[in-house]
């Protein structure tokens, strides 16, 4: 084996490690759990830049509306006044827009999206106003049942504090993910969920590493111990 086989191979044991550790901390939850996949899509907007609270809000408010046609005809401004709870929800209400009018390619029928390939689907909603990777993969994995790996601010910080040498781009980082765990929709969406419950839990800005079922393993936590010794 080459050093730099060596390496990945431990990279790799890295990751599997850490998510086994969570899997066994919290159990198997379902993370998303509305199920109507058009209002997951829009949710993957809604929440950008602020908690599913907020996001949630403004899809209850959006109520009967909540779907396609009505998202279509409705004037942008009355759009934005129903998502206010968002934030940003001048913006967010051209990107649900343009979103939609991506989904009116489908005839609004999601069967019709799932029959396409994940690579092309994804090349699409990256040309989405306002979509990014982490909203493309969301929408993927959770509103298409395509297996996609979602990277965020939490991955980022819950691996780099595990000592994984973590790719500054989103796009190497989710090809490391996917090199590693097998590619399957349902744990996709649950190995993300686990990464978002575990940095709201335990791994804070300021950590909580002392009750922390990573722990043992962490580097940060090793870090944190031998400043205070
Ligand atoms: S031990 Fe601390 S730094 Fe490491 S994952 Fe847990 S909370 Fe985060």
């Amino acid at each position: 084996m080459t050093e730099i086989e060596r390496h990945s191979a431990s990279q790799s044991e890295l990751i599997l490690s850490v998510f086994d550790t969570l899997e066994q901390h919290y159990g198997y939850f379902d993370w998303w759990q509305r199920n109507d996949p058009y209002e997951i899509v829009l949710g993957a907007i809604l929440v950008q830049n602020t908690n599913w609270k907020n996001a949630e809000k403004a899809l209850i408010n959006l109520g009967e509306q909540c779907n396609p046609r009505s998202v279509a005809a409705m004037d942008l401004d009355e759009l934005a006044q129903k998502i206010r709870s968002s934030g940003y929800y001048n913006q967010k209400a051209i990107k649900l827009k343009a979103v939609t009018e991506w989904f009116s390619k489908y005839r609004y029928d999601i069967s019709e999206v799932r029959e396409q390939d994940k690579d092309q689907l994804r090349k699409e909603l990256l040309e989405v106003k306002g979509i990014g990777g982490e909203t493309a993969d969301a929408i993927l994995v959770y509103a298409i049942g395509k297996p996609s790996f979602v990277i965020d601010a939490y991955a980022r910080r819950i691996f780099t504090r595990n000592g994984l040498d973590v790719p500054k781009s989103y796009e190497k980082f989710r090809a490391l993910m996917e090199s590693v765990i097998p590619l399957d929709t349902k744990r996709y969406g649950y190995y993300h969920g686990l990464l978002v419950e575990h940095g709201q839990q335990f791994c804070h800005p300021k950590p909580k590493c002392q009750d922390c079922p990573l722990n043992d393993s962490c580097l940060e936590a090793k870090t944190q111990t031998q400043t205070k010794i």
